[in-house]
Parts: C-alpha cells; sequence; structure tokens
C-alpha cells in the first residue's frame, strides 16, 4: 500500500474477509450470518463493506436507521436489510426501497401495520424485537399476547424473526444475567410462536455472543458488527482478528521546543526540557476527541510510539517525537495494527466501537482488496 500523504481512513477489506472466515468457523454451517454494517460500516464505508459481505455470502445486513439502508440499495446492494431502529416517519422509504423493520412496541405496530394497509402490501417482512434485560428496545414478554391478537388474521406484514440482545455477552462475570436473559428469550418465544402461521427464524448473538455462547444459543442467526472490523471485545479474540480500519496521516511540521515552553491552546503542555514535536493534520473534527490529548493516546511514526501532547485542536494534534528518527512528510499511524484502534480508544477510557464509528467523513476513505 502506498504511504499516506493526507489523512485517510484506509479499509481493508482482506482484513474483513478474514473475520467474516473466523466468525463463521465459530458457529454451525448452517446458522445464517447478518452483518451489521450501521454506522457507516463502525465508521468505515457502508457500501464497500456491504458489497464485500453480498460476496462473501453473508444471508442479511442490517443498519440502525432507514437513511442507512437507503444508501445500500441505491449502491444495488441485493441483500436483506433489516432496519434495527426504524421510526414511523421513514416507513414509506423503508417500505420503497424494500427494508425490513424491526418491530418493537405495540406503537411501532400499530403504525407500521397502517403504512401497509394503505401501501396495500402483502406479507411484508417484519421482525419482532424482545426486551429480555437490556431495557433499550423491544416487547415485554407481558405484551405477547396482545401481539399474538394484533398479528391474528391480517395478511400484510409476514413475522419473519424473532430476536433480542444481549447486555453483556463480553463479560463472563455476568454469565448468569446472560443465561437470564437466554431463558426469557426462549419463553417468549414459545409463547408466541404457537400463535404464529410461519416459523420464523430465532437470533440473539452479537459478536461476543457468537464467541462466548455460541454452543447453547446460536439458534437460525448471528449478528455480528464489531468482530467483522476486527475487534472481539478480549484479547485472544483480537490476536485471531484483523483490524479493518487503519487511520493514516503525516507529519505537516517539526518543531524544536525549548525548556519551559508551552505547546498548544492554553499552554496545556510545558516542556520540562528541550524536546521535538510533530503537528498533525487531523484533530477533533476528525473523531479524534480532546479526551485523546495530553498524553492519554499515542500514535506511531516508524514503529515508535509518539504521545499526544497538550490539547486536541479542531484540525490538529501535536505529538513527542523526542528521540525518533523521522522527518517532514512521513506517515503516521493513528490506529490500526499498532496500535489498535481498542489501545487507542482505551487511553481515554473508551472502546474500540467508539473510536472507530467516531470517525469524521471529512477523512477520505480509501477501501483496499488485495
Ligand atoms: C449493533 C448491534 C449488533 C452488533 O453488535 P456487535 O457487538 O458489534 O457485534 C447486534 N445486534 C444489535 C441489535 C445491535 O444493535
Amino acid at each position: 500500500m502506498a504511504k499516506a500523504s493526507e489523512t485517510v481512513l484506509e479499509i481493508d477489506l482482506l482484513a474483513l474477509e478474514h473475520n467474516y472466515r473466523f466468525l463463521k468457523s465459530r458457529i454451525k454451517q448452517t446458522t445464517k450470518f447478518l452483518g451489521v454494517v450501521k454506522a457507516f460500516a463502525y465508521g468505515s464505508d457502508s457500501v464497500a463493506i456491504a458489497r464485500k459481505l453480498e460476496v462473501l455470502g453473508a444471508d442479511y445486513l442490517a443498519v440502525a436507521y432507514v437513511s442507512e439502508g437507503v444508501v445500500l440499495r441505491q449502491a444495488g446492494i441485493k441483500l436483506p436489510i433489516l432496519v434495527l431502529h426504524p421510526l414511523p416517519v421513514s416507513f414509506d422509504n423503508l417500505v420503497t426501497y424494500d427494508l425490513e423493520p424491526n418491530i418493537y412496541s405495540i406503537k411501532i405496530l400499530k403504525d407500521f401495520l397502517q403504512v401497509a394497509q394503505e401501501r396495500g402490501l402483502n406479507q411484508y417482512p417484519i421482525h419482532l424485537k424482545f426486551n429480555t434485560g437490556l431495557n433499550r428496545l423491544g416487547f415485554t414478554e407481558n405484551e405477547v399476547e396482545t401481539l399474538a391478537e394484533m398479528l391474528k388474521g391480517q395478511n400484510q406484514v409476514k413475522v419473519v424473526s424473532l430476536f433480542s440482545h444481549l447486555a453483556a455477552s463480553e463479560d463472563l462475570n455476568e454469565r448468569e444475567f446472560t443465561e437470564n436473559q437466554i431463558a426469557r428469550f426462549e419463553g417468549i418465544v414459545n409463547a408466541l410462536v404457537k400463535h404464529l402461521k410461519h416459523k420464523p427464524m430465532l437470533h440473539l448473538l452479537n459478536t461476543s455472543g457468537i464467541i462466548n455462547y455460541a454452543a447453547q444459543s446460536q439458534y437460525d442467526m448471528v449478528r455480528s458488527g464489531i468482530g467483522l472490523y476486527g475487534f472481539g471485545n478480549e484479547a485472544a479474540i483480537d490476536a485471531q482478528l484483523k483490524p479493518v480500519a487503519t487511520l493514516k496521516t503525516v507529519i505537516s511540521q517539526i518543531h524544536t521546543i525549548i525548556k519551559g515552553q508551552s505547546i498548544g491552546y492554553n499552554m496545556a503542555y510545558r516542556a520540562q526540557e528541550d524536546i521535538v514535536t510533530a503537528t498533525l493534520p487531523v484533530g477533533h473534527a476528525d473523531g479524534i476527541g480532546r479526551q485523546y490529548g495530553n498524553g492519554k493516546a499515542y500514535v506511531t511514526i516508524n514503529g515508535q510510539k509518539a504521545p499526544i501532547i497538550g490539547n486536541v485542536c479542531m484540525d490538529m494534534i501535536m505529538v513527542n517525537i523526542t528521540g525518533i528518527d523521522c522527518k517532514e512528510g512521513d506517515e503516521v499511524i493513528v490506529f490500526g495494527k499498532s496500535p489498535t484502534a481498542e489501545a487507542f480508544a482505551s487511553g481515554a477510557k473508551t472502546i474500540s466501537y467508539e473510536i472507530l464509528t467516531g470517525i469524521s467523513q471529512r477523512v477520505t476513505r480509501l477501501v483496499v482488496d488485495n
């Protein structure tokens, strides 16, 4: 790959393929695989990732909002797309673009049935989500009877799947909580399925669920996001995955700072000795938030660690390159293989998901597939 000459987010589709195959190897061949491509495919490039997943043989895609699904359809993506958090205002577009709604409340079901009637839909695929402990979105077990009643004797919609979402699949200290979610899910499924004309697919596991609970609870499909992008929420799994996104930039300017001088806004850093700094063309407007400043995170220059010093600016950061052999124009790795997005994020006490999805649309995406 050519060295960066500006700030770019490189998206490695071969790494995606590796991660996809790794995750598939952890489930039965007959279990379907849904690739989660919400939030620009975790900050990367949702169209490029969706196309590759389609070629690799994924069964389903998921986005959070209808607008994200529309982008995929306009790019020619043919896979079924589950919209995890549709809002009634976008139901018309959802239907126009052949997207499948997660129906998570009685109100949403009513609203969707009304649109289905107005548009003369027949057996339109919908997915029902149940709240089993995350307390975020979903029907409760108490609503099963009402649901069954509302779905009875209508042909507008067809329930193609029942699902739920785990709250702490990565945390084995919370195994009991997770087992309880699994049991609640199965209870709901048993109560509802007998009222349905067709047997719906069942799915529960996210990436860490696949890692920790595939033996008992993979059902008909699993849903993976972060794993596809190279992170498994534990070191042993991270070691077997490959980061898809690498944020690269370059050294714009090098300064020699004399002991006692300050660096950046508000003199947040004062040199205790003579040091050398590099100014990089990436800042909080690109997604490197102020929490990463003042030594909380480091970047890699010619294989060596250069900590961010002083406050992060809107369009720039300064890093300490004292003792590092480098010059203006050299490439800088903000995150990728080293530091990983997970390591970079942990410096500011956050997680890979946040740093990845926060890289702003100002940063050019460069998709690599070889
Ligand atoms: C985002 C999301 C996922 C993907 O979770 P990962 O931890 O990234 O694998 C799966 N299911 C639902 C409902 C989600 O919102």
